[in-house]
């Protein structure tokens, strides 16, 4: 099937490249760069129940709305990314006064993270262009998704990480047979040798904020969230909000993408407000947001959140972007209010690690200020699964008690 993907904008100058003129930012001021497609021909082509009615239980059902061929790999762990299921805990909408909350479990990805969704695009274009080898930087789970698409396919893997990764992304990594360069600085760091190394060795670069195939895989979130939530609102006036923790900026950026591409193909009336999280020591977007300007300072990032542990967002000026072209904002949350928002998400059975909760502890913040109306309908992604993060985990709860093994023991414990 001929393809809609048009080229590419520049998100800072507005000039216009075709699709295999540039590869990753543009050249004249390294801004990100945004994939065009052609909306026209879509729309032609394709109304709401031709793209509702589709087979995949994947992001591949949104095929015709991305600028990749189709991969193939069918029966494999790159054909399962996306389609994660979105909960709707009573409890945790009751206690914030809430009556419409839905939380989109991320964690449910093949490699337990949003990330697949990028990686799983960047695999499909990487073998479009016949590369040989795919690298990215990664604080573990880029890297694990990056390792495990590529796994699924055969595709040569390369991944920086830093050494401080925690063990369970590194042990990921190692285990879906890429070959894994642990570097003795931070993630800022390790995205520079990438970038350079790639460029010295020829690789394709994934880096996030870096290569703009990234961004439209993570969109099809906002398409998943508009099938299965916003479809279902019928005539509701308020308008939903969506809550994204952010370090990079890339998916709170992809996910405004997506929700543009159906605003523009007129299947999505109006746009949803984007609410973007960042931790107090990790906060350059929200710095910039907070002082109405698009220029990104860097910080020196520390968070329990690794995830989005960011000095440099790599993205932050389209992060920036979608905060204020959907009259969302940015707050920034305190680490030990991540740590509560795993507690919370846990007892309603969602596991999340610190930076997939960390939008949950926003939307607690948002509730506290007063941003949210009761009948808001609020969409929250938890962004990675818990058992990322195991030592962060445990920071949430009380070690548990260990007893002799007899009835005595038990009884003198539970004081029965
Ligand atoms: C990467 C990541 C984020 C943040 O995404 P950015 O594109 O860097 O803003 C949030 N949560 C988790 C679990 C991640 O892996
Ligand atoms: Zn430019």
């Amino acid at each position: 099937m001929e393809k809609t993907f048009l080229g590419y904008q520049c998100s800072l100058c507005g000039k216009e490249y075709a699709p295999d003129e540039v590869q990753y930012v543009c050249p004249q001021d390294g801004g990100n760069l945004n994939v065009i497609l052609d909306y026209d021909t879509i729309r032609e082509r394709y109304r709401i129940e031709d793209i509702t009615s589709r087979k995949d239980a994947s992001l591949w059902r949104y095929l015709p709305l991305l600028p990749v061929s189709d991969p193939g790999g069918e029966g494999t762990p790159l054909r399962m990314a996306g389609w994660t299921p979105t909960y709707a805990p009573p409890a945790l909408a009751e206690k914030l006064g809430l009556k419409n909350l839905w939380v989109k479990d991320e964690g449910r990805n093949p490699t337990a993270s949003f990330k697949d969704r990028a990686s799983a695009v960047v695999v499909a274009r990487a073998r479009q262009i016949g590369a040989e080898v795919v690298v990215t930087a990664s604080t573990g789970n880029a890297g694990a998704a990056l390792a495990g698409m590529s796994a699924a396919v055969g595709q040569r893997a390369i991944i920086f990480a830093p050494r401080t990764a925690p063990p369970a992304k590194v042990a990921q990594l190692l285990v879906y047979g890429a070959l894994v360069i642990l570097v003795d600085g931070n993630y800022d760091q390790a995205f520079d040798l990438t970038v350079t190394a790639s460029q010295e060795f020829g690789w394709y670069c994934r880096n996030t904020g870096y290569n703009p195939f990234t961004a439209e895989g993570k969109k099809t979130a906002a398409y998943e969230i508009w099938e299965n939530v916003f479809l279902g609102l019928g005539d509701s006036q308020r308008t939903p909000v969506v809550f994204v923790s952010v370090g990079d900026g890339n998916i709170i950026s992809g996910i405004h993408k997506g929700f543009k591409d159906l605003n523009t193909l007129g299947w999505l009336p109006a746009m949803p407000r984007l609410f973007g999280i960042q931790a107090e020591g990790s906060a350059a977007v929200a710095n910039a947001f907070q002082a109405g300007t698009e220029s990104i300072q860097p910080v020196s990032a520390t968070t329990v959140a690794d995830s989005i542990s960011v000095d440099l967002p790599r993205d932050g000026v389209r992060a920036v972007r979608a905060a204020v072209e959907t009259k969302g904002t940015y707050l920034t949350v305190k680490d030990e209010d991540i740590i509560k928002a795993i507690a919370e998400l846990g007892k309603v059975g969602i596991f999340a690690e610190p930076a997939g909760a960390t939008s949950y502890a926003g939307l607690v913040k948002a509730c506290q200020m007063g941003l949210i109306d009761p009948e808001d309908p609020v969409v929250v992604l938890n962004t990675g699964s818990g058992l990322k993060d195991v030592r962060a985990a445990m920071q949430a709860v009380q070690a548990a008690p260990v007893i002799e093994p007899s009835l005595d023991a038990l009884k003198q414990f539970l004081k029965m």
